[in-house]
């Protein structure tokens, strides 16, 4: 019988490592909430070595996405209906997702606008204060653009993208206060949420209190998952991760299992 058991462990060892599919999640439950979806560049990379390449969706593939998730009954959500059944306490949207987009590449101006415009999808973009206007990066004209658009809402990515558990308790706090300032001065509005460098700080007692006491009121990490519905905000909002290269049954288990493989 113990031999019988340790033969089947092996094989099951063996057609993991044999084939990379099975990694998959697709044995996960699958479970019901709201998935805040993490993206940064939109554009078009050829090499898979490309450092970049998992963090780049191509724009076609992108739009598949989109016409998966109306397809499929998501309901894409806007930052103001994320607030909305937050202070609510309850919400009737079915299926709620949010496009969410790091560090504001002049790529999501140039090709994840258009996509947003053509289907009237609302996104969140996370702005790194210090690198608005700088090479690769979009400028207050191209944001303010969006803004106008009433499709784009802004969350600060703090002033220069540092891990902020490694930082002083001074510097965390003018990260998180200053760029909220900054961008409420430049948009003329309220800005809500914020989003943890590299992930960091999410779920640190030291860094997430400074997020609330400035004001904000959701804060995204970048640990997988899929968040309560409505959201209660008692945690840092976990978010899938759709890579440059995945198909659309990869597309489907972020947004049932909250993350595609293991
Ligand atoms: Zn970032």
């Amino acid at each position: 019988m113990i031999w019988c058991i340790a033969a089947l462990i092996v094989l099951v060892i063996y057609l993991f490592w044999r084939f990379p599919q099975l990694r998959k999640t697709w044995y996960l439950p699958k479970r019901k909430g709201f998935v805040a979806l993490m993206y940064h560049h939109v554009g078009v990379l050829e090499n898979p070595q490309d450092e970049q390449f998992p963090f780049t969706l191509r724009p076609d593939m992108l739009e598949r996405q989109i016409l998966f998730l109306k397809a499929n009954g998501y309901t894409p959500i806007s930052l103001a209906e994320l607030e909305t059944a937050y202070r609510a306490g309850k919400s009737s949207i079915q299926k709620p997702v949010m496009l969410t987009f790091d560090d504001g590449y002049l790529d999501n101006y140039q090709n994840l606008f258009p996509l947003l415009k053509k289907y009237q999808v609302p996104a969140l973009i996370f702005l790194i204060t210090d690198r608005i206007g700088t090479p690769g990066y979009m400028n207050w004209n191209q944001i303010n653009e969006m803004k106008a658009s009433g499709l784009v809402s802004f969350g600060s990515h703090t002033l220069s993208h540092r891990r902020l558990r490694s930082l002083s308790d001074e510097e965390i706090a003018r990260e998180i206060t200053e760029s909220k300032r900054l961008l409420q001065e430049k948009l003329g509005a309220p800005v809500t949420a914020f989003c943890y460098p590299y992930g960091a700080g999410g779920f640190d007692k030291r860094v997430r209190p400074q997020v609330f006491k400035a004001g904000y009121l959701f804060d995204f990490s970048t640990k997988k998952g899929i968040n309560p519905w409505p959201w209660k905000g008692k945690s840092t909002l976990r978010r899938a991760f759709p890579r440059g290269g995945e198909t659309l049954f990869d597309y489907h288990l972020q947004l049932t299992r909250g993350q595609s493989k293991l």
